[in-house]
């Protein structure tokens, strides 16, 4: 089956209105195939003026997090109804910063992208093992227990419109890039395990592959047969670096 390129850029809390017209700018003259998605993940107070800047169809714009809820007394949060009001067509949930570093469940992460999905969002579910799992041999039982509880939040048509990523912490930020034979084995993993829920929704869902990915390494990773593209931090604040990552085929 031949998934679509999926290039997802997530600025974390970096960039600035000079970078999204930058950005803007540079992506809105290239041609980006009809078997490509570019999406862009910058800090939510940019996405409206990301969405209005981005003329290129090709790109599409995606925000960092959601609450679970959709509205209410929940001081400083963002939800999926919002997104949908403003364009935003993604969004990442349970990126491995927000596991660690704000308390964010498995569980959690399954009821966040069972809302962007029930206002229409594709959720980008971010899963991966830390260094002291992959070295204990635990990375299948990690991530095994990461997709679970979203794969059974998910009505079996939902599961087709899920984007995942792996991304092994290990790798995040470090400059450590996991080998593209062992993110393939990983990655192969992943569909298999996601088979035996639905295995049509398998071969359909595109699984990316995260972790110190740049313009040196994208194309040999993203040539393995169940990586599907990547999602970028550092490299995507680097407007020509990011422009030559989306590309790739
Ligand atoms: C990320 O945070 O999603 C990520 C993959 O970061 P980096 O590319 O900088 O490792």
């Amino acid at each position: 089956m031949h998934r679509k390129t999926i290039v997802a850029a997530n600025w974390k809390m970096n960039g600035d209105v000079s970078l999204i017209n930058e950005m803007t700018d540079a992506l809105n003259t290239i041609s980006i195939s009809e078997n490509q998605q570019v999406i862009i993940c910058p800090p939510a107070p940019y996405l409206g003026a990301l969405t209005q800047a981005n003329t290129n169809a090709r790109v599409a714009v995606g925000a960092q997090n959601i609450n679970e809820q959709l509205k209410g007394a929940l001081t400083g949060e963002v939800s999926a109804l919002m997104l949908k009001d403003l364009s935003v067509q993604y969004v990442i949930v349970g990126h491995s910063e927000r596991r660690s570093l704000f308390a964010e469940t498995s569980g959690l992460v399954a009821d966040k992208a069972k809302q962007a999905l029930a206002q229409g969002l594709t959720p980008i579910v971010c899963i991966g093992e830390s260094e002291d799992e992959r070295e204990q041999g635990q990375t299948e039982q990690v991530l095994s227990e990461q997709l679970a509880p979203v794969l059974s939040a998910l009505d079996n048509d939902e599961l087709t419109d899920v984007v995942f990523a792996y991304e092994p912490v290990w790798a995040i930020g470090t400059g450590k890039t996991a080998s593209a034979e062992m993110a393939q084995q990983t990655h192969r993993f992943i569909r298999e395990f996601i088979a035996a829920t639905d295995s049509d929704a398998a071969d359909k869902v595109a699984i990316l592959y995260g972790g110190s990915v740049n313009a040196g390494n994208y194309q040999e990773l993203f040539a393995q047969p169940d990586i599907d593209g990547g999602l970028i931090g550092g490299a995507s604040l680097k407007v020509e670096e990011f422009k030559t990552i989306c590309l790739a085929e």
